[in-house]
């Protein structure tokens, strides 16, 4: 892909995004009107994942590349007219003329497969609505994919703030954007500031360094058991908790040193939109990215991960001991 291409499309993503994360926020200010339903595998779905997917997909439709790996899909909304009313009313506070035909369509337009060849988005409108619902992290992402590479992330942060202590409370806005190009680093901005743009570099990190690790609140999501086996072997040890890719731009920014995603059942196959943009983010500030069997996170097996487990997000210096010592606690 271009230069010039990628640097156009990355200016149309993070100005949607934006847009999308300041709706977002305004729900998450008021989350006691905010619609929430459980979908079939009894994760959550709020009227904001429906909103911030209908408005990508509105936007999208100006871009020279439309396709989209969505999580959401309209199919709840057509026949649940309060909460498709609900969906129309967020979507605009941001594009006043937008008609409910408009919504779904645009929501059922993140319908791609994905896989190996061509580009397109893979957007995952609000990851970590669990964070999202009870007032903490929770994050927009939009990445591009092509022939089965990441080569483009943006993250909508409304409650971290770029500076931010990982371990203190839910940051309130203005929150962040980050952004990561292939080759072409990282960098974020607060969204009341969008001139003062931060280079994003992973913290130094050293043997004799302890180990500042993030990782889900949810166990469900990421064995908390396996990480305190993990962390052991490093001179000392802190852990955070937070939902969403926050993580990723938590290692990002040199909040933390490592995110660990352990694996808690069988047969999980992470998804493409929980990882593209926040892996990008975190390689591009210098991180090392890989499955807990060290493998690169491979994009190109449609909304899936097909071929890898888990995920380990780490500073350089720590990586490979953080995979030796999975191996050696034999977590698969
Ligand atoms: P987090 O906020 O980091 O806990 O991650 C939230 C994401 O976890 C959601 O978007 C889900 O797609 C994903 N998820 C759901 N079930 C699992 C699981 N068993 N293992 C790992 N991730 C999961
Ligand atoms: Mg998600």
């Amino acid at each position: 892909m271009l230069n010039d291409e990628l640097k156009s499309l990355s200016e149309s993503a993070c100005s949607m995004i934006t847009e999308a994360s300041a709706v977002a926020e305004k729900l998450a200010r008021d989350l006691a009107s905010v619609a929430s339903i459980s979908k079939d595998d009894k994760s959550p779905v709020t009227v904001a994942d429906f909103a911030v997917q209908a408005i990508v997909g509105l936007r999208l439709r100006d871009c020279p590349i439309v396709d989209m790996v969505g999580e959401e899909d309209a199919a709840r909304l057509r026949t649940d007219d309060f909460l498709l009313q609900e969906v129309l009313a967020a979507v605009r506070t941001a594009i006043p003329e937008a008609q409910a035909d408009d919504i779904l369509e645009a929501i059922d337009s993140g319908n791609h497969e994905g896989g190996p060849s061509g580009p397109f988005w893979t957007l995952d409108p609000i990851d970590g609505t669990k964070g999202f619902l009870r007032g903490g992290q929770f994050a927009l992402a939009l990445a591009l994919i092509n022939d089965g590479v990441v080569e483009m992330g943006v993250l909508g942060l409304s409650h971290w703030g770029l500076h931010s202590d990982p371990s203190g409370a839910t940051v309130r806005p203005p929150g962040s954007i980050c952004l990561a190009i292939r080759g072409a680093g990282a960098q974020g901005w607060s969204v009341d500031r969008p001139d003062e743009v931060t280079q994003l570099q992973v913290a130094e990190w050293n043997a004799d360094s302890i180990l500042r690790t993030c990782e889900s609140v949810e166990s469900a999501h990421s064995s908390h058991d396996a990480s305190a086996s993990i962390v052991e072997i490093f001179s000392g040890h802190e852990a955070v908790r937070l939902d969403s890719q926050t993580k990723y731009a938590v290692v990002a920014s040199g909040a933390a040193d490592a995110y660990l995603r352990l694996p808690t059942r069988p047969g999980y196959i992470e998804r493409i939109w929980d990882h593209a943009a926040g892996a990008l983010v975190a390689t591009e500030s210098g991180a090392i990215v890989s499955d807990i069997h060290g493998n690169e996170l491979d994009f190109s097996h449609g909304c899936g991960l097909e071929r890898n487990r888990g995920v380990i997000c780490s500073v350089p210096g720590a990586h490979q001991r953080i995979i030796d010592r999975i191996a050696e606690i034999g977590l698969s």
